[in-house]
C-alpha cells in the first residue's frame, strides 16, 4: 500500500452492490492510496461497517441510523451504537440526519432520532456525519439546539450563504460527485469560495458517481475526480487539494 494520499470520507462499502467484488473494489482503493470512512445506515449496516474497518487498516467506520431508517431507532439501538462507538475504528456517528425528499420515516421521528444521535455523539466525543435533503430549516434549528461538537454536512449541495451557516456552526462540508454534474453551477460557485480548510472529499459510493463514470456504480477510487474538479475551480493543483483535504479528514476524525 502506498502512502495515503486521499480520504473518501463517506462510502457505503457494506452495500449489496459490492457483494460480487468487494475485495477487488477495496484493493483498487488501497492501490490508489485512498483511505475510506464507510458509514452505516442502521444497526446491522453499522456493525457491517465496523467489521470492514476492523479487517482493513485504511478503512474506518461511522455508526448511526439514517433518516430513512429512523423508524428502526429505539433505546436498545442507541445503546448498541454506543457500544460500537467504543471501538477505536469507529470515528464518527453517522450517517444521521433528515430527509424530507423521500420521507421514508415520519418527519417528527426523523427529528427526534437525529437529536438523540447528536447527543450520543457529544457523549462519546465523536464527530457527526450529517445527511440533509430538503430539510435545511429544521436541520439548522436542530444543529443550533443540540450543537454537535464537530462534524460534516455530507454531500453538501447548497449555495455560499448556506455553506456559511454550516461553517459558522463549526462544521465541515463534504463535497462529492454532484460537483461534476452539469446542472450544479451554484454548488461550483460555492465551492470556488469556500476555504479548502473546511472541505472534505467523499464519494457516497455506490451512489452519486462523478463524471466521467456517471451512470455506473461509484467506488472510493473515483474520489480523485472530485479532487480534480475542486482544483480546477480553485486554480490550484489536485495534489494541493488532496494534501489539505486529507489533513482536514485526519484532524476531524482523529485518524
Ligand atoms: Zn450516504
Amino acid at each position: 500500500m502506498p502512502e495515503l494520499t486521499l480520504i473518501d470520507t463517506h462510502a457505503h462499502l457494506d452495500s449489496t452492490d459490492y457483494n460480487e467484488d468487494r475485495a477487488a473494489v477495496i484493493a483498487r482503493t488501497f492501490a490508489a492510496g485512498i483511505g475510506v470512512i464507510t458509514v452505516g445506515v442502521d444497526l446491522p449496516s453499522s456493525e457491517a461497517a465496523l467489521k470492514l474497518a476492523q479487517r482493513h487498516r485504511f478503512i474506518w467506520a461511522g455508526v448511526g441510523v439514517h433518516p430513512h431508517e429512523a423508524k428502526t431507532f429505539n433505546n436498545e439501538v442507541n445503546e448498541a451504537l454506543r457500544k460500537l462507538a467504543s471501538d477505536p475504528k469507529v470515528v464518527a456517528i453517522g450517517e444521521i440526519g433528515l430527509d424530507y425528499y423521500r420521507d421514508l420515516s415520519p418527519r417528527k421521528v426523523q427529528r427526534d432520532v437525529l437529536a438523540e444521535q447528536i447527543e450520543l455523539a457529544n457523549q462519546v466525543d465523536l464527530p457527526v456525519i450529517i445527511h440533509n435533503r430538503e430539510s435545511t430549516k429544521d436541520m439548522l434549528a436542530i444543529l443550533r439546539a443540540h450543537r454537535p461538537r464537530r462534524g460534516v454536512i455530507h454531500s453538501f449541495l447548497g449555495d455560499l450563504d448556506l455553506a456559511r451557516e454550516f461553517m459558522d456552526l463549526g462544521l465541515y462540508l463534504g463535497i462529492g460527485g454532484p460537483l461534476t454534474f452539469k446542472k450544479n453551477d451554484i454548488l461550483r460557485d460555492a465551492v470556488t469560495r469556500i476555504p479548502l480548510e473546511r472541505i472534505l472529499l467523499e464519494t457516497d459510493c455506490p451512489y452519486l458517481t462523478p463524471i466521467p463514470y456517471r451512470g455506473k456504480r461509484n467506488e472510493p477510487a473515483y474520489v480523485c475526480y472530485v479532487a480534480e474538479e475542486i482544483a480546477r475551480l480553485k486554480g490550484i493543483t489536485s495534489e494541493q487539494v488532496a494534501r489539505l483535504t486529507t489533513e482536514n479528514a485526519r484532524g476531524l476524525f482523529n485518524i
